[in-house]
């Protein structure tokens, strides 16, 4: 997005801050700049010095009020990127969205790392097939990442597998600061070239892991919400689609019906755009819940893990 002012022209911004911000994908004139615990974590500097610097920038920043019609027409540049499954693209309304996050929740084995996969080539495919003919990234956080699977979707996909491999830029994160890193790192790769699609499998489980306990929980709570916002803002700014995926853990306080609730709390809850639960369900289907859109109505749809690598329609 063209800026209207140069981060030199904040006062107290010389050019090594302006390039760790521009790298970050701050820019003067985004509202953004204007959180100084941000700019102060991101550029490295201290809280006062980042405090003057969003004071200036707020500035120079026009707040920019406009039409709903404006606001239509950029809804209208977000894209879909097809699942693999019509059951499954019709409750996403086509598929998984741009400018948006899409959260895949649900218990062990019922599908998310398989439609991360599935979803992972689809974005490779052409326009009129489904995809956006761009590349993805995807950040594995529990090592469940598999090229092989991609080979197959590939191949079933009528696409060379090779460039199917090379299409997806893969990281391996093992700790939350890592995961927080790579994220910030993605402003750089997926701006410079056709990133339409960022993958975090899973999003909330290393920072379960390493802040234990209830006095880690609000510092857990407030990374976990930078973090995915950063990831909200990625999809935004870049028009790209980010897909999540998350567990769950047991709900104590509910005694019928699903025992489970999705890790992360309100934090997760109120950032992503869409939220899709899956399940197991008859004959090794999976059953798959729209249970949060702010456009879609609740929907479910069954599909299933195709043993050829496609995410197919159950009649
Ligand atoms: P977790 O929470 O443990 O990460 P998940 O929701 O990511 O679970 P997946 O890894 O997506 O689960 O799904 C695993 C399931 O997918 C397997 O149990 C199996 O039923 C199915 N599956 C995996 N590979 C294939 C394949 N090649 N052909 C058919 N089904 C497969
Ligand atoms: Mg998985």
């Amino acid at each position: 997005m063209a800026s209207e002012h140069e981060l030199e022209d904040v006062e107290g911004v010389g050019p090594a801050t302006a390039r760790k911000l521009r790298k970050q994908g701050i820019r003067p004139s985004d509202p953004g700049c204007c959180n100084p615990f941000e700019l102060s974590e991101v550029a490295g500097i201290g809280y006062n010095v980042a405090l003057k610097i969003s004071q200036r920038a707020r500035e120079l920043v026009k707040i920019n009020l406009v039409t709903a019609g404006e606001v239509y027409k950029r809804r209208q540049l977000a894209q879909k990127i097809t699942t693999g499954s019509k059951a499954l693209d019709a409750l996403l309304g086509r598929g998984v969205e741009t400018q948006a996050i899409t959260e895949l929740v649900g218990e062990f084995g019922t599908g998310k790392t398989q439609l991360c996969h599935s979803l992972s080539v689809s974005v490779q495919l052409p326009k009129d097939r489904g995809g956006l003919q761009a590349s993805a990234l995807y950040i594995d956080i529990e090592g469940t990442f598999r090229p092989e699977r991609i080979v197959q979707i590939a191949r079933r996909n009528d696409l060379d597998a090779k460039k199917a491999l090379k299409n997806i830029i893969y990281a391996r994160v093992y700790n939350s600061d890592h995961q927080v890193l790579i994220v910030d790192k993605a402003w750089e790769v997926c701006g410079e070239k056709n990133f339409r699609l960022i993958v975090v499998d899973s999003l909330t489980c290393l920072f379960r892991k390493e802040y234990l306990g209830r006095e880690a929980l609000v510092l857990r709570q407030q990374r976990l919400n930078s973090h995915v916002h950063k990831l909200l803002k990625l999809a935004e700014a870049l028009n790209l689609a980010v897909v999540v995926t998350n567990q769950v853990v047991a709900n104590s306080g509910q005694l019928f019906g699903d025992l489970n609730k999705p890790a992360g709390g309100n934090v997760v809850a109120h950032a992503c755009t869409y939220r899709v639960y899956l399940r197991r369900g008859k004959e090794k289907t999976r059953v798959a819940t729209m249970i949060d859109a702010p456009h879609l109505p609740y929907c479910e749809a069954s599909f299933l893990i195709g043993r050829a690598g496609s995410i197919m329609l159950l009649d």
